[in-house]
């Protein structure tokens, strides 16, 4: 046992004091959930009832590519499906493809293999049975090994994605697990999470919350949890998500124009929600927190990523490059 941040117990108090909760979900791969009457099918997104459209595509709560499997949801209709699934989850899909191959998580198709793409042979980072395996080129690498600290680092590239894309796609996960009760204040951002044309917009500063936890973390486990203000509170933003997986926590705002006026253009200063961290700071180090700015509308092309693994000890296997 290590003693618990004085930080952490400020944030904790300060959440307990301005916000409640819906019971957290703790996904594993046999955690089978169906959210929403089957008897009565409504899509929460479009508003179209079964009369209107179809529900027989498999609405997956939070994107399968984040290794969830099994928490579907009735009120998603499969026009929606499609759109979302081309458009905002793809976006959110290719964003964080890096940390999720590093973080061992298993979308549709097992844990996503990294590769440069095109014609010609290139970098490749693929996890298989025996590990993660890496190639790389002498004239093109994609990783420094730093025996000193013995770490490796990477620089990755990220496939194209549109940044207020990905924030729609983590505020669609919120929209998703609210309770039915809630819908009538979040009208805006039901209809914004489906508004093709990013550049419409409905948030302008938009900080989404990110706690890097490192060392080894499960890669089967997704925990969500919504908080809502309290009634007796005002001064803070009405509603947020939290979603964990792999090593990354990110805290998101669920935007409600009609819940938010008190504080639309505000500057507001309030602490992360606390997150318990990794397996063992005094070893892989703290928790590292960031915002995250995803408010961009244009597509961003070959995005550098930086990762740092570290190791115990390296086999480095030659690979010749014959071209
Ligand atoms: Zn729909």
């Amino acid at each position: 046992m290590h003693e618990l941040d004085p930080k952490i117990v400020k944030a904790a108090d300060f959440y307990d004091q301005h916000y409640a909760g819906i019971e957290p979900l703790f996904i594993r791969p046999g955690t089978k959930i169906v959210l929403g009457d089957k008897n009565n099918r409504v899509c929460r997104f479009c508003g179209k009832g079964e009369n209107e459209v179809s529900f027989k595509l498999e609405a997956h709560a939070i994107p399968e590519s984040l290794g969830n499997k099994s928490v579907v949801t009735n009120f998603e209709c499969d026009n929606c499906n499609q759109l979302f699934g081309r458009g905002i989850e793809n976006d959110l899909g290719n964003w964080s493809k890096p940390s999720r191959t590093f973080a061992r998580i298993r979308g549709k198709s097992g844990v996503p293999t990294l590769k440069k793409g095109g014609p010609d042979p290139g970098w490749r980072i693929e996890y298989g049975e025996t590990g993660f395996e890496m190639k790389h080129y002498e004239d093109d690498p994609i990783f420094y090994v730093d025996e000193e600290s013995k770490q490796l680092r990477f620089e990755l590239k990220r496939d194209s994605y549109t940044p207020v894309a990905v924030l729609k796609a983590f505020v669609k996960i919120g929209l998703t697990l609210i309770p039915a009760v809630e819908l009538p204040n979040f009208v805006e951002a039901l209809a914004w999470i489906r508004e093709q044309d990013h550049t419409k917009g409905l948030v302008k500063e938009f900080p989404i919350f990110r706690t890097f936890q490192p060392g080894p973390m499960p890669n089967d486990l997704i925990v969500v949890m919504l908080m809502r203000r309290r009634p007796t509170v005002s001064g803070v933003p009405y509603a947020f998500l939290v979603i964990a997986y792999g090593n990354e926590v990110f805290q998101v705002f669920l935007p409600s124009p009609k819940q938010d006026a008190a504080i639309a253009g505000q500057k507001l200063t309030f602490p992360a929600f606390p997150t318990p961290g990794g397996p063992d700071p005094t070893r892989y180090g703290r928790a590292k927190f960031s915002l995250l700015d995803l408010t961009g509308r244009e597509v961003i092309r070959g995005e550098t990523v930086p990762i740092v693994l570290g190791f115990d000890q390296v086999t480095l296997n030659a690979v010749s490059a014959s071209k």
